[in-house]
């Protein structure tokens, strides 16, 4: 299909995954990640590069295998990447400025500003003290969002100050990292849009689908989002321009919150596959990994690729997460072999961790209350989950 080794900067379930989607197209990867990470145990290779995505010695060392570099996750060292990009002999894709400004949520936030993209107010805080915090509280009131501008993952990063007394905690809760704070989003629900930029810079966009968190980590994806065709247009809409004028190409997932006004905000954008994305493995010809693999490359990209399989298509997906033992994800996923319709995803992550992403199940069916009644059993099965 294509010649060129495609480098990924990862090997958690997202590289994972992407790495099925190439394999199937006869397209070849190299991983830069822990030995026997997800991602590696699937792809037997001499040319992995065992080490982090944000050292750049090792990026640099992974550009040598590949001829064209991408991204599993954000958090991984830009500098080195603009500098590979302006060598020229090796393509990064989306583009590193990209992935800097998504990096830091507070340039992110910027940069849509600038750009008309409706978010939450949010304010930097560059000196954080109590009366900075309690300035945040007069101005944006209670509860309101303090969160780490940069490595947040799961909520790990995020602290609601929910009054004037909850200011010291929250400091000491996200000390020695950079902060800003954010204004609280009324939601009554949260949506998110898949939006793959191609090498010429048109954006399609998938389905919206509606993501339920539980304790800041997302635990059930529905799609169609259960709101008005006209929400979920919209959503498409904004997502498509939230991402319009980042440079690059790839697949971009744009988290969003419906305030009960009706208003959309961009919560927040990640410029590689996304958790909210992974029902389309089942429920669309080209998932939203293939769709990466063939905008980065400029494989084709029709605008069919983005319509599920049918119609009435629905689907509902269950993120299967460590729980109090090592095995207790296990019980969830045989129950998943059980269940008609339903398809499990396993991680192949050797250690289990309350909270941990291990697998995934996605129910298809032709709609929404069907797939409710095929996941509620597995839903009660993952009752372990902390909460
Ligand atoms: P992710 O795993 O999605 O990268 P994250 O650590 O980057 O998570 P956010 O997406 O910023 O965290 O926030 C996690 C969740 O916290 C959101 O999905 C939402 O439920 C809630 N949240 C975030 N910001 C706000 C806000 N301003 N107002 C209300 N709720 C919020
Ligand atoms: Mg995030
Ligand atoms: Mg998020």
């Amino acid at each position: 299909m294509d010649s060129r080794t495609i480098g990924i900067l990862g090997g958690g379930q997202l590289g994972r995954m992407m790495v099925e989607a190439a394999h199937r197209l006869n397209l070849r990867t190299t991983i830069l990640d822990a030995d026997n990470s997800p991602a590696k145990q699937i792809n037997a290779l001499s040319s992995h590069v065992t080490g982090s995505f944000s050292s750049s010695a090792d990026i640099l060392e992974l550009s040598k295998s590949c001829d064209i570099l991408t991204t599993e996750i954000e958090h991984v060292d830009t500098n080195i990447l603009e500098q590979i990009e302006k060598e020229g002999k090796v393509d990064v894709q989306p583009a590193s400025e990209t992935i800097r400004v998504i990096q830091d949520k507070y340039l992110q936030k910027e940069f849509f500003i600038r750009n008309n993209v409706a978010v939450a107010d949010s304010v930097k805080i560059d000196t954080p003290s109590v009366e900075a915090l309690e300035n945040v509280g007069g101005d944006f009131g209670y509860p309101f969002m303090l969160k780490s501008r940069t490595l947040a993952y799961d909520g790990r990063g995020n602290y609601v100050v929910k009054s004037k007394e909850g200011v010291p905690e929250a400091l000491k809760a996200l000390s020695n990292r950079p902060l800003y704070a954010e204004r609280w989003a009324e939601f009554t629900m949260e949506l998110a849009v898949l939006v793959v930029k191609t090498r010429d810079g048109r954006t399609l966009s998938y389905p919206t689908v509606e993501t339920i968190h539980e304790n800041n980590i997302c635990k059930l994806v529905y799609m169609p989002a259960r709101t008005t065709v006209d929400n979920r247009e919209r959503a498409q809409k904004l997502a498509e321009e939230a991402i319009r004028h980042l440079p690059g190409a790839g697949i971009f997932g744009v988290e969003m919150f419906l305030l009960k006004n009706g208003t959309i905000l961009v919560n927040e954008i990640a410029p590689r596959p996304h958790n909210s994305g992974h029902h389309t493995i089942e429920t669309h010809s080209t998932s939203q990994f293939e769709a990466h693999i063939r905008a980065i490359l400029d494989l084709p990209l029709p605008p069919s690729i983005t319509a599920p399989r049918t119609s009435t298509t629905s689907s509902i997906m269950l993120n299967i997460l460590g729980g109090p033992d090592p095995t207790s994800h296990l019980q969830v996923s045989k129950l998943a072999l059980e269940t008609p319709g339903a398809t499990l995803h396993l991680y192949g992550k050797t250690e289990s961790r309350p909270g941990r992403k291990m697998g995934h199940i996605t129910v298809v069916a032709d709609s929404i209350s069907d797939c409710e009644t095929l996941i509620a059993p597995l839903v009660a099965a993952t009752s372990y989950t902390p909460s």
